[in-house]
């Protein structure tokens, strides 16, 4: 039997699929699952999930819906697109229409589907989420990775994205851009984002605005660049941050009227695949899209406590010689361990993965390496998700405080009392640091 066959059969991968490797956002939190299972205790800052419950009134919601069992329209659920493009207006001053706005398992199947319909090069800062650049080379799909830098807090420069279009005007094309944004936690001023617009809209490109963080700005001034280039700007959103729901798999898509053809030629193929989103899921959602008081009181204190986490964190980063500037949103760090490089390259360090590796095996922190988002490989960037904390007692805390620190304001000791796990793991970075 050749080296090509496993039992009787041929191995026969798809050329663009040989080599792939699960994404490594999941295929570190099985990481760190194994580790557990054999009685280790592993500090969870790999995988980006909420840390938060679902809101209860969701949660009810969802239980009073279980019993629903048709196939829903391959769009959507038509009250769940109408809340979508009520919220995109009341929340974002976005003008949608509910014809315009598509309902999917998730908003990465969404960003496949929309790569898989549209034939363009794709367009990327780096770093940028794991998972654009490897949906667009199973596509097979060009795709550009557009430089940022540490000092403009990695955020993709308009000149930039100019440069590349201007060698080929007519080309056409998709740019992502994320924020605020995992790795980094940044997001861009309003100045820059009307730059961006003014540049996507010389070129026509087909934006996509991830702002499935948007919600979780930690000050909730989240402004969306579709205001700004409406025509060409598709907002990809989601249950999964901002109301604790990744398991719940459920994205939206709003879509300028024009672009109705994109969505229409997504829904084809939506229909030819997942069919539709989960029922129950959907009508659940009706109820978060609607929000009032107990979902706004809800985003109120999980914004504050991620604002605090991250405030402590980026102190704590900065005793330990690596300077980062405060994050703006989401629930990621991406700091950069130079300042450790020569003592690193001591003990065999050289790339982000190693350090990662290291630092998971010593430490029993998990975390993922710069060169996962696209940084060069020998750069010591990682990126930290400051979520292994209990959230839901972290939330009840924090309504004790009440608002606007009324009844004193959140600190240090709260983070200590509450995120016990991310207080530790920091503990452990700073003295292995320190002891190298
Ligand atoms: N975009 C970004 C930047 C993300 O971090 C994620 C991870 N959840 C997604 C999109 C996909 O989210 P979901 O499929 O859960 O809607
Ligand atoms: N977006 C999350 C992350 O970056 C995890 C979920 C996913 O990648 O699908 O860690």
């Amino acid at each position: 039997m050749g080296r090509f066959h496993k039992n009787n059969f041929q191995v026969n991968l798809n050329l663009n699929i040989r080599g792939l490797e699960q994404s490594t956002t999941l295929l570190i939190n099985e990481k760190s699952r194994e580790l557990q299972k054999k009685g280790k205790k592993i500090y969870k800052l790999g995988l980006g999930q909420s840390p938060f419950p679902v809101p209860e009134i969701v949660v009810e919601s969802l239980r009073q819906n279980a019993h629903q069992k048709d196939y829903l329209p391959v769009r959507g659920l038509p009250q769940l697109r109408e809340a979508v493009a009520e919220y995109n207006w009341r929340e974002h001053k976005i003008k949608s229409n509910p014809d315009d706005i598509l309902i999917g398992p998730g908003s990465k199947e969404l960003i496949f589907l929309l790569q898989l319909v549209y034939y363009g090069d794709l367009i990327i800062p780096t770093p940028s989420w794991v998972s654009y650049s490897p949906q667009a080379r199973i596509i097979g799909r060009n795709v550009q990775w557009v430089q940022t830098g540490y000092g403009d807090n990695w955020r993709l420069n308009p000149e930039r994205l100019d440069l590349i279009c201007r060698t080929d005007p007519s080309k056409p094309r998709i740019v992502i851009i994320n924020y605020p944004a995992n790795p980094t936690g940044y997001t861009y001023p309003l100045e820059r984002l009307k730059e961006l617009a003014k540049a996507a809209r010389k070129y026509n490109v087909i934006l996509i605005s991830d702002e499935i963080y948007g919600m979780i700005h930690h000050t909730g001034q989240h402004v969306s660049i579709a205001r700004f280039y409406p025509e060409g700007t598709i907002v990809s959103s989601g249950l999964s941050k901002w109301c604790g729901a990744g398991g719940w798999r459920l994205g939206t898509f709003s879509f300028p009227e024009n672009l109705r053809w994109l969505l229409d030629a997504m829904a084809t193929v939506a229909s030819e695949t997942f069919t539709a989103t989960s029922a129950p899921i959907q009508y659940a959602a009706v109820t978060a899209f609607k929000m009032g008081n107990e979902m706004n009181e809800y985003l109120y204190f999980t914004r504050k406590i991620l604002r605090e986490i991250a405030k402590y964190l980026v102190h704590k980063l900065k005793e330990m010689n690596i300077d980062l500037q405060l994050p703006q949103g989401a629930f990621y760090l991406f700091p950069n361990f130079e300042f450790y490089r020569e003592k690193l390259q001591k003990t065999g360090i050289y790339t982000s993965n190693e350090l990662c590796n290291t630092i998971l095996s010593k430490l029993n922190i998990a975390m993922l390496p710069g060169s996962d988002f696209g940084r060069p490989p020998e750069e010591l960037t990682v990126r930290i998700a400051y979520v292994d904390f209990d959230g839901k007692k972290a939330l009840e805390s924090s309504k004790k405080y009440g608002h606007n620190g009324t009844n004193g304001t959140m600190n240090g000791t709260f983070i200590r009392e509450n995120c016990q796990p991310l207080v530790k793991a920091f503990d452990l970075l700073g003295n292995w640091l320190a002891d190298l």
